[in-house]
Parts: structure tokens; C-alpha cells; sequence
């Protein structure tokens, strides 16, 4: 499978009153097209970070001060606002954690898909673009009567289907979610995952799902990366990554799940908490708290290497 995006040594920061934050530190990435690729990782590693430097949508002061994103070609980070925004929503599209906090209390829904449709092709007919948000609303399993409602009236699962909804009806090829799922249920959001793998399958997408829920990836994921501290700790096919995970942290978070099948009397959890990332530790940003931290760790950052099907940032295969 070629690659639909190529990120290379990116780095982002976020100058605040007491220093830098290093909240994306050198990351290079590459996304398949057609796959679903699972970004995980603890609040704050920057995984939510990344998914917003890929539509230059950073919240100042965030910027981008280093590196290259090249998505079909295109080198994002260079792009001028008039290129981003044929980009954003035609190419590459976003759905957030909360979809209340997305819609407009006063629109009703039909008002928000003609938004979209009409802000990226002003030359749409009306009736042509109703028809498209109705068949768009039926792939959603909504009837599209609820397109003459406003947001309040829906329940959390429908309006974040509505906002996928609003997400795909220019067609992009790239869908970034982020902690999509987090205001639903667990009734809900396992109805939503099921409809987000149908969904890529129908339009065949590609997906970012950025989650700290390893449960969510599981399910969707083709391949996953593991992000700590601004950093790339550890990527692989999602089940490798379940099967042999390789850096010490990815094996921290996945011990630390509760597992019923196991006669676990205590939890297992990772000692420390995250880095301030004002202030990374030198060296491997995990090794305060890395259970296998040997004197290189503590002056040198390891590289990121292919090792067994994994690429894994850590001195252990270096
Ligand atoms: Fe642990 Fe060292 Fe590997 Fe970092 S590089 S994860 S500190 S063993």
C-alpha cells in the first residue's frame, strides 16, 4: 500500500510564560492509505497535538517549527491558507471529543451540512445538496427527517454520528479522529466503532483514531502507534503490538489493563507520572520511570529501529 502521508522530523512547541513546551519532539511518521491507524497514548503525549499539526489547526501559540508533511505530494507545513483550505474537509477532515461543543445551538442540522457543502462549492444547487445530506443521514442509520432538528434535540451517539456525518460528505480521503468516543457511553460508543469500521470500508478512508483507549484501538486499528512525551515510543500491526509488545512502556500500559480473565488481586500500574515536557528528562524521555533503564538512557534519546515488524524507540534494540 502506498503512503498517504509522510511526516518527517516534526516538531511543535508551545512558548509559554515559563518556557517551551516540547509537545511534539522530532516525530516521523508514515500512515498507509486505506488503513486505520490507532495513536495512543497518556493525556499529554502529544498524539492529540499531532492530529492538529496535520490541518495546521495548532491553537497559538502552538507552531510548527520544524519539519515536513507531505500528504499526496503536498507539503502541508509549507501550504499557504488558500491551499489549507481546499485541504481541510475536501482532502483531510476532523471529528472532535465532543460534538455538542461542534454544533451550532442554533442551526439546525440541514443548516450545518449546507454550511459545508456551499462553503467548499458555492455553485451547488440547493435541492442537490439536501439530496446528498438526506443519502448521508440514511448511511448513518439517521432518519433524515432529524435533518430539520437542531443539535439539543439529538442524543450524544446521534450527534456524533451527525458530525462524522458532516465530516465525510466532501469525500476527503483522511479522517482524523480525535477521542471520538470519549461523551458516549459504552453502549454508544461501541455502536459508534462498529459504524466508523463500516464507514471507512464505504468510503474507503483512511483514519487516524487518536485514543488513550487501548480497547478502541483494538477493535479498528490495523496498525498502532504508541506516543510518551512528545515522542514515537513504539509502532507495529495491532496485533503484534498485543501479542509482543516491545518498549517498556507500551508494556506498561498494556499490563496495567484489567484483565478478568487473570486472578489479579492488584492492579498493576506504572510507577511516576507523566514528563513535563517544559522540561523533558535528557536522554530517553521515559526513563524516570522506566522499569529497565540502563546509564545510556539517562544522557543519549534512541533512535527509532525496525526490530521483528516493529518500529520501536528504545536503547533495549538499539
Ligand atoms: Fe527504558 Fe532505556 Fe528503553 Fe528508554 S531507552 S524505554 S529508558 S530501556
Amino acid at each position: 500500500m502506498a503512503n498517504i502521508l509522510e511526516i518527517n522530523n516534526l516538531t511543535v512547541h508551545f512558548p509559554i510564560n515559563i518556557g517551551t513546551v516540547r509537545a511534539v519532539d522530532d516525530v516521523s511518521w508514515q500512515l498507509r492509505e486505506g488503513e486505520v491507524m490507532g495513536l495512543v497514548g497518556e493525556s499529554g503525549c502529544g498524539k492529540s497535538t499531532l492530529g492538529f499539526s496535520i490541518l495546521r489547526l495548532l491553537r497559538p501559540p502552538g507552531e510548527i517549527v520544524s519539519g515536513q508533511m507531505f500528504f499526496q505530494g503536498r507539503d502541508i507545513v509549507r501550504m499557504g491558507e488558500k491551499e489549507l483550505l481546499g485541504l481541510r474537509g475536501r482532502k483531510i477532515a476532523m471529528i472532535f471529543q465532543d460534538p455538542l461543543t461542534s454544533l451550532n445551538p442554533l442551526f439546525r442540522i440541514d443548516q450545518h451540512y449546507l454550511e459545508t457543502m456551499f462553503t467548499h462549492d458555492r455553485h451547488l444547487k440547493k435541492e442537490q445538496a439536501l439530496e446528498k445530506a438526506r443519502s448521508m443521514l440514511e448511511s448513518l442509520g439517521i432518519s433524515p427527517d432529524r435533518l430539520l432538528e437542531y443539535p439539543h434535540q439529538l442524543s450524544g451517539g446521534m450527534r456524533q454520528r451527525i458530525m462524522i456525518g458532516l465530516a465525510l460528505i466532501l469525500n476527503p480521503q483522511l479522517l482524523i479522529a480525535d477521542e471520538p468516543t470519549t461523551a458516549l457511553d459504552v453502549i454508544v460508543e461501541a455502536q459508534f466503532l462498529d459504524l466508523l469500521a463500516h464507514l471507512q470500508k464505504q468510503f474507503n478512508l483512511t483514519i487516524i483514531l487518536i485514543t488513550h483507549n487501548l480497547g478502541n484501538v483494538a477493535q479498528l486499528a490495523d496498525r498502532i502507534t504508541v506516543m510518551y512525551g512528545g515522542n514515537m515510543a513504539e509502532m507495529a500491526e495491532a496485533g503484534a503490538i498485543f501479542a509482543n509488545p516491545m518498549h517498556p512502556y507500551t508494556r506498561g500500559l498494556l499490563s496495567s489493563i484489567p484483565n478478568i480473565k487473570l486472578d489479579q488481586p492488584k492492579l498493576q500500574t506504572m510507577p511516576g507520572s507523566p514528563p513535563d515536557l517544559v522540561n523533558p528528562p535528557p536522554g530517553c524521555v521515559f526513563h524516570p520511570r522506566c522499569p529497565r533503564a540502563m546509564d545510556i538512557c539517562r544522557t543519549r534519546k534512541p533512535p527509532a529501529v525496525e526490530k521483528d515488524g516493529h518500529l520501536v524507540a528504545c536503547w533495549l534494540f538499539s
